[in-house]
């Protein structure tokens, strides 16, 4: 019996059993378990709404009513026509006879109004279009109104009593929910619920106590009631959250690291007396955080946020090269193989003959047995200063002599544990620094990552050459045609040009995650496909191109790349594996194949692969798609390169709940009124005040309901839970 969930023990296994189905398994899950709408007295709900199949509730007036016998003179039909005034929605019950139905239904008049509960089905028209139906849905009369004249205080508190409404799934009727939510709260005292937030945050935030605050959003006495416990709750929320975090971030610090303060004369100092650029005023600022982070004995947590080209490489060098100086190692993990050669690559440059010095090594998992056995010696040995890889670096068998920091780049191609994988790697913990050209808004970032230390690349340095983008229709034969010549022109004029490509053979899913999945009939670009047209069609008139995808080979990934760089194949036909971090100056032009299938921040990551150098680059993104919302992204990619503008417009086009998902964490699962994009002020509020808390009771010893919320929500988010 006790294995039951608590509220199957308490209403049964049939009402416990739907609830259950909506997730809800404790008296807990039950009062956060808030209404979907509130529907104020005499108002009805939209019709137009809801899609097939949908459980949904409507608050409509009764326009028609009709009863026949129908199948042989079986069976009754009673129709009822219900409207919100615009749209009209009919409800259809069969039964036995005229007397067998049900007796709301059978008692509601012309001008009624009642909730109506059921299944959407769609009745497609002859004339086109569809109206909606209800088959045997329940429906119930509104609560006779109070006659002022008998009881006016009765009648007005009814009045502005608003109608909840909760989302409901099959044979889970709001009715039953609300009623729950009732037997539950109903004998509660105030003290059973206990407020995690303490009472003078509440007093400066203007919130209820939180007792109040589930009975007004549950039984609101007035709209604005409903609204203020709905303000109340999302504080909670966001307070919780943050405490969790800061109490996550306190777990960290426990843990000693070796300081690594800068020293004078070093390989730090020698790498910018080399650097052939000075830096900008963002990454000496930047620098300077990062150098304080080191120098301390607890390990740095930070994320460097920069868009693509912001340099964040050299920063992240100048952190490896003050660790190396004062005694540590420092490893480099980029997710793919080709961005940890070209990362090498990039290092070695700037470098210059400090390469030696420093020991710089490559570790990947395709690396030939004798070369991996000397990485490894090298990185056990201390030998090498500096060890470039793929996540390989996390496996078991890497060894390092004084690990130092670690730099991620990329993050968001990398699973949620493995920020901490790497941890206790060492004796003490290492430093470390996670760079994103993803830009994050300020509250994802907090919500995400709130116990992180971040900071923001907002600069680009000087003389970044201008890149256009064009949407070009792939139905228009001409422009298609001058594509082409555009590429060729590029490429004997001695740029590079990318030519980006959905899949890599006709009938394949692609790599990464693509927009959306191609319409039934919809050809979509593959590598090979447009290799080989390119051959047949003569459509580069001559000009070599390589071709690259995250199947081939090393070698053969290698031979392209260096092919494309030297400009003995100056086109190259890719997926989205060159996406992130591949630098190449030379490269000026990219064509994206099929442009709606693919993300915003896919796209900007993409284009940032070019005008990296000092001449204007072009972008031109073929489609051909027509839906409208495709082409509003495509449009508003185009219209700007601010990777922090398209980022929020890409969370805003997104729904609240994949904004988490997408963001690149755990799927936040405590949050059901909080909106991470609208409601950044709440947001820091709570995390001034979760903050001020932990700061003074680390432990939360003196606030036992703050301790208690923060495990309960630890349970629920995955991102919380990676210690
Ligand atoms: P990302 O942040 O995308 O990793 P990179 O570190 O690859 O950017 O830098 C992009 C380009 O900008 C590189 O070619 C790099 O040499 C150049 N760069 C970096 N910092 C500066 C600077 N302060 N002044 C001029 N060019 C710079
Ligand atoms: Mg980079």
């Amino acid at each position: 019996m006790d294995s039951l969930p608590e509220l199957v023990r308490l209403f049964g296994k049939k009402l416990g059993g739907q609830l259950g189905k909506l997730g809800l398994e404790t008296t807990a899950d039950l009062l956060h378990h808030y209404p979907r709408r509130y529907v104020q007295r005499g108002e009805l709900t939209p019709l137009d709404h809801g899609e097939e199949g949908d459980y949904i509730t409507y608050i409509a007036r009764l326009k028609e009513k009709e009863q026949r016998r129908v199948k042989n003179n079986t069976l009754t039909l009673t129709k009822l026509v219900f409207t919100d005034g615009a749209t009209d929605i009919t409800c259809a019950f069969f039964s036995k006879s005229s007397f067998r139905v049900n007796k709301v239904v059978r008692e509601l008049q012309i001008g009624d109004t009642a909730m109506i509960t059921g299944r959407i089905k769609y009745r497609w028209l002859r004339r086109g279009g569809f109206e909606r139906e209800l088959i045997h849905p329940q429906v119930m009369e509104l609560p006779d109104p109070i006659d002022p004249k008998v009881d006016p205080e009765g009648a007005a508190a009814q009045a502005a009593q608003p109608l909840t409404v909760y989302p409901i799934i099959q044979g889970l009727h709001t009715d039953a929910v609300a009623n729950a939510v009732k037997t539950v709260l109903g004998p509660m005292q105030p003290e059973e619920i206990p407020d995690p937030v303490p009472e003078h945050v509440r007093k400066e935030n203007g919130l209820m106590p939180l007792f109040d605050a589930f009975w007004q959003i549950h039984f609101p006495r007035t709209m604005r009631a409903a609204e203020q416990a709905a303000e109340t709750l999302r504080f909670h929320e966001a307070f919780v959250l943050q405490s969790a975090l800061a109490q996550r971030r306190m777990w960290a610090d426990s843990f000693e690291a070796a300081p690594r303060p800068y020293q004078e004369a070093g390989l730090r100092d020698a790498l910018d007396a080399r650097l052939p650029y000075s830096l900008t005023a963002g990454q000496r600022d930047v620098g300077a955080e990062i150098e304080a982070d080191l120098t301390k004995d607890r390990g740095m947590q930070r994320l460097l946020q920069g868009d693509v080209g912001s340099g964040k490489t050299v920063v992240a060098l100048r952190a490896m090269l003050q660790v190396i100086d004062a005694g540590g190692q420092a490893a480099l993990l980029a997710p793919t193989e080709v961005l940890a050669t070209q990362h090498l690559r990039s290092i070695q440059n700037l470098l210059g003959e400090l390469s030696g010095e420093v020991g710089l090594t490559l570790l990947t998992g395709s690396l030939p047995a004798a070369a991996r056995r000397q990485a490894l010696l090298d990185a056990a040995s201390g030998k090498a200063g500096i060890v470039v890889g793929t996540h390989a670096l996390l496996s078991d068998d890497v060894q390092f002599a004084e690990l130092g920091l670690v730099v991620v780049d990329e993050q968001h191609r990398f699973g949620v544990d493995q920020r901490d994988a790497l941890r206790g790697r060492a004796k003490k913990v290492p430093h470390y620094l996670v760079m994103t050209a993803t830009p994050i808004p300020r509250s994802v970032a907090l919500t995400l990552f709130g116990d992180i230390d971040t900071s923001i690349l907002s600069e680009m340095p000087a003389g970044r050459a201008e890149v256009v983008t064009h949407l070009v229709p792939e139905s228009n034969p001409e422009w298609m045609q001058r594509v082409w010549e555009r590429i060729a022109e590029e490429a004997r004029a001695g740029g590079r040009v990318y030519v980006v490509c959905p899949r890599i053979e006709a009938d394949d899913d692609g790599e990464g995650d693509l927009e959306d999945a191609a319409q039934e009939g919809e050809e979509v670009t593959s590598v090979h496909g447009l290799a080989k047209r390119i051959e047949q069609d003569g459509l580069l008139e001559g000009v070599e191109f390589g071709i690259m995808h995250g199947r081939l080979s090393t070698e053969e990934k290698d031979e392209a790349m260096a092919r494309f760089m030297d400009g003995s194949a100056p086109v190259l036909i890719s997926t989205t594996v060159i996406e992130v971090g591949v630098d190449v100056p030379d490269a000026t032009a990219m064509v994206i194949m099929d442009g709606h299938m693919f993300g915003i921040s896919q796209l900007h990551q993409l284009r940032g692969r070019i005008g990296r150098g000092t001449r204007p680059g072009v972008c031109l993104v073929v489609t051909s798609t027509t839906s409208e919302y495709s082409i509003e992204r495509l449009k508003a990619f185009a219209g700007t390169r601010d990777g922090f503008e398209l980022a929020e417009m890409d969370l805003k086009l997104r729904r609240e709940g994949d904004v988490l998902g997408r963001a690149q964490s755990g799927r936040a699962t405590s949050l059901r009124l909080l909106r991470v994009m609208e409601d950044g002020e709440i947001i820091e509020r709570a995390r001034n005040a979760a903050w001020a808390i932990l700061q003074e009771d680390p432990d939360l010893v003196r606030h036992p309901a703050l301790a208690a919320a923060v495990e309960r929500v630890a349970e629920q988010e995955e991102f919380l839970n990676r210690a």
